[in-house]
């Protein structure tokens, strides 16, 4: 089943009764070439590469929940590549260049829209530092705009630019960043990767790791066993429980972050934004309401739903930088479970077992980076060896110290990055 606008026009005449589900519900085989754990974005599009790119297609994803249900549904879909560390940035520019042609390859509306990120900054020392992101940017090849206050009022002229604390003195504008819808992600990836052969199992929890003489063999799940030659883990907020089966210990801890959803307005927002003196950040839907989010919930936790100390936190931010949104009300929150390294930066490599593979580490950032994960993540299970683009990503740069990347420079504590 192919999209296109002369298919939306017939359906549309007759009585929408042509559309198909958008994947097949197998069972699951008792042996394939590949298995990945994990149904989220990376999961998916690690599948999805793996067949198109690979030509390998005896795979199959399993995922405990539902497809889209986990951080790939629950994210606040910002989209940038505006990195500073080497090895970050090619990653995510890597990523990004996946994102601007995604729609066509998938032949999915993804809804990616490019509507431009602005990062404010409110001090003179905050201005040098987004002045040299925004030159090493530009200098690898992403986009950066360094506004003054006035550039910024152009743009943005509903902020409280004169806030006595936290004055707006201008912003670092990436006009290539954006937004994009999360699940439709998550269902165009789980759609190409089926139509591709790619066998897609819902409601299978992986329970255990089968490892003989340093060699995988395959998982136990709560659908019975499955033999594999090699095995993903890409589970997000549960790296380290499902490390744990194969008797590994990640440097990960799991946190949570909550996003906030207001009721529907006019179009008022026509970026992202993101405030420079505190994390909070916004952006408005296509529906109308104000997306907007901050910092994780401070303390490592799988419970996946916020607290009442952060809502207060990012309603005090967003009220600092933008009082009329004071008067609109949030209808919705919700939490996600982070997958944070001590470095900020996350992995995509082999572990120390002989065809199990790790992709784990997003942080808070990992929904821009779904198409560059999945990407790497698929020629490193096929080839063996680590994409160009995410060749820094290394597991053991933890243990010798060698290679770290801490692109926020806050130091080894999970839940400051
Ligand atoms: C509130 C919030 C806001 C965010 N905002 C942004 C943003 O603006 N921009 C950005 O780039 N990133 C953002 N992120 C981060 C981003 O969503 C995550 O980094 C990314 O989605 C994680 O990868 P994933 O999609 O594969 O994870 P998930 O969707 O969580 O996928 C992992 C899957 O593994 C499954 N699983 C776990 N254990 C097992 C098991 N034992 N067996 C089988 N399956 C298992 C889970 O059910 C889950 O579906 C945000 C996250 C949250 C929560």
């Amino acid at each position: 089943m192919r999209f296109s606008g002369l298919r939306v026009l017939k359906e549309g005449l007759t009585g929408n009764k042509g559309w198909r589900p958008h994947w097949r519900d197998p069972e699951p085989k008792s042996d394939y070439d590949i298995v990945i754990i994990g149904g989220g974005g990376h999961g998916l599009s690690t599948a999805y590469y793996l067949a198109r790119e690979h030509g390998l297609t005896n795979v199959a994803v399993l995922e405990k929940g539902y497809i889209g249900g986990g951080n790939v549904g629950r994210n606040t879909t910002i989209v940038r590549a505006n990195y500073f560390l080497e090895g970050n940035s090619q990653f995510y520019s890597h990523s990004l260049k996946l994102w601007e042609g995604l729609e066509e390859d998938l032949n999915y509306n993804v809804m990616h829209s490019q509507r431009g990120l602005i990062n404010l900054f409110h001090s003179d020392g905050q201005r040098d530092a987004f002045a040299r992101r925004g030159n090493m940017m530009n200098s690898q090849g992403d986009d950066a705009i360094l506004l003054d206050r006035e550039g910024v009022r152009k743009e943005l002229p509903y902020l409280d630019f004169d806030n006595p604390r936290f004055p707006v003195y201008g912003g670092l504008f990436h006009p290539r960043g954006g937004t994009a819808r999360h699940d439709a992600v998550a269902w165009g990836y789980a759609r190409g990767a089926d139509q591709r052969g790619v066998d897609l199992i819902q409601n299978c929890e992986v329970t255990g790791i089968d490892i003989e003489n340093g060699k995988v063999r395959g998982v136990q799940t709560t659908r019975g066993a499955i033999r594999a030659k090699k095995v993903g883990i890409v589970v997000a907020g549960r790296s380290g429980q499902v490390a744990a089966m194969a008797g590994m210990r990640l440097p990960i801890e799991s946190h949570i972050l909550q996003a906030f959803v207001t009721e529907g307005l006019k179009p008022c927002i026509h970026h992202v934004v993101s405030f420079g003196m505190g994390h909070f950040y916004m952006s408005q839907s296509d529906k109308g309401g104000l997306v907007f989010g901050g910092d994780l919930d401070f303390y490592a936790s799988y419970a996946q739903r916020g607290n009442l100390p952060m809502k207060e936190h990012v309603m005090e931010a967003g009220m600092a930088l933008m009082p009329m949104i004071g008067k609109a009300k949030v209808l919705r929150s919700w939490g996600g479970i982070m997958d944070m390294t001590p470095d900020g930066s996350p992995i995509i490599d082999k572990t120390g077992i002989d065809g199990l593979y790790i992709d784990c580490g997003w942080c808070y950032g990992g929904f821009k980076a779904v198409p560059g994960s999945g990407h790497c993540f698929a020629h490193l299970i096929a080839q063996d060896r680590p994409h160009a683009a995410a060749e820094k990503y290394r597991l053991d740069r933890f243990r010798t110290g060698y290679g770290l990347m801490d692109e926020e420079g806050t130091g080894p504590q999970h839940n400051l990055h």
